[in-house]
């Protein structure tokens, strides 16, 4: 089949990579024409503007976006030709932090105590209820914790406010967590679905660095239990393709922060770690193919982040049970230019694995 992507960064760099030994073929449509997967396929578009969408939507039999920014309108206009998976009411849930949180609610999954915040006064209002410490973020665009402010003390209300340029924003309770987890998981349009296994998370300065994989002493009630949130969730919006929940693991059990309707980084150790890659797995649920298995091709697992700078990447090649994995880009501070997964079968080899790519890691 022919897979049109809305995007054409790393998550649509791989998952080309993911489905062309399926025999599908890809077409993206991205912002400039050195993104890191406009060499990997066709790319119809410069812009993801309604106008120039039309030449990916002849060219593509089913649509997919890699960013929940992706303007629901654009998605809708597409639908009327064309698949697009995760469908509509998926992505408008997804992309906006109150929507989504009102969902949790909804079926009942526990998630921090919110407010949405239009004004300053609305902002008082909200700490009344909801105490401090906690963290005003924007309800839309945000990632790698940019667009938010954690407020300490009541005299930080007016900087937390006017951080937000006026735009729309939501606050949070501060959840007071022992560990960062996530699960991915994948539905097919046959309502298939499969599970990753929980995997634990490092983030620093707001950017995940480390994943591992499984997640440590995990009993199995805990990870039931996550599956359950996402099989409601999943069944609920009617989701095609991979969703990934973020959660804190914390006294009173398992909370959820947020989710993603797409492939997702705490996800990337799947493609030497798992039998079935979550990029293959989701190009396999939108083309209709049988879902692939989940299970993990070796007992431990991890994923360190390559940010701002690549580093000593011979050091990466010349390990065996380490995969290099870059994107493409040039060097930014912040910016993700690749990972590395390793896989281990003992906590000590991975341990080991990890130590020796300490210097990829925050100091
Ligand atoms: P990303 O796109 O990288 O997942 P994001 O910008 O969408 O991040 P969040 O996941 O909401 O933002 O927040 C980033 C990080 O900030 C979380 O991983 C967590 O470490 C911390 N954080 C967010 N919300 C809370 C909260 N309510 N209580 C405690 N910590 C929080
Ligand atoms: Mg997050």
């Amino acid at each position: 089949m022919k897979v049109g992507v809305l995007g054409a960064g790393q998550l649509g760099r791989m998952l080309a990579l993911s489905g062309y030994p399926l025999n599908h073929k890809f077409g993206f449509s991205g912002n400039t024409d050195d993104e890191p997967a406009t060499l990997l396929g066709y790319t119809f578009a410069k812009k993801n503007t309604s106008d120039n969408i039309d030449f990916l939507v002849e060219f593509a039999d089913v649509i997919t976006f890699e960013s929940e920014n992706t303007d629901v309108g654009i998605v809708k206009k597409i639908n009327k030709k064309i698949p697009v998976y995760p469908n509509e009411k998926s992505l408008f849930i997804t992309q906006h932090r109150g929507r989504e949180k009102a969902l949790f609610n909804q079926l009942n999954i526990p998630c921090a105590p919110y407010q949405i915040i239009n004004s300053l006064e609305d902002l008082k209002t909200a700490i009344h209820t909801i105490g401090l410490p906690a963290i005003l973020k924007t309800t839309m665009g945000g990632y790698d914790g940019k667009g938010q402010f954690l407020i300490h003390h009541q005299d930080q209300i007016n900087d937390a406010w006017n951080s937000m340029n006026g735009v729309e924003s939501i606050l949070e309770g501060f959840v007071n967590f022992k560990r960062e987890l996530s699960l991915i998981a994948v539905r097919g349009i046959d309502n298939s679905h499969k599970y990753y296994p929980l995997v634990e998370n490092t983030h620093h300065q707001g950017i995940l660095r480390l994943t591992i994989a499984p997640a440590q002493n995990i009993n199995k009630k805990v990870q039931e239990t996550a599956q359950h949130y996402m099989q409601i969730l999943l069944d609920e919006m009617s989701y095609v393709g991979v969703l990934t929940i973020e959660l804190f693991e914390t006294e009173n059990g398992l909370m959820v922060n947020e989710m993603a309707p797409r492939v997702h980084n705490s996800g990337h150790w799947s493609i030497e770690g798992a039998n079935t890659s979550q990029f293959e797995n989701h190009i396999r649920a939108i083309t209709s193919m049988p879902l692939g298995d989940t299970t993990l091709t070796h007992p431990f697992c991890a994923m360190i982040n390559i940010i701002s700078q690549l580093g000593d990447i011979d050091a990466v090649l010349k390990m065996p049970n380490a995969h290099l994995h870059l994107y493409d880009k040039s060097e930014r501070k912040n910016r993700k230019l690749g990972h590395i997964n390793m896989t281990a079968d003992s906590q000590a080899e991975l341990e080991n694995s990890i130590k020796k790519l300490k210097d990829f890691l925050p100091k």
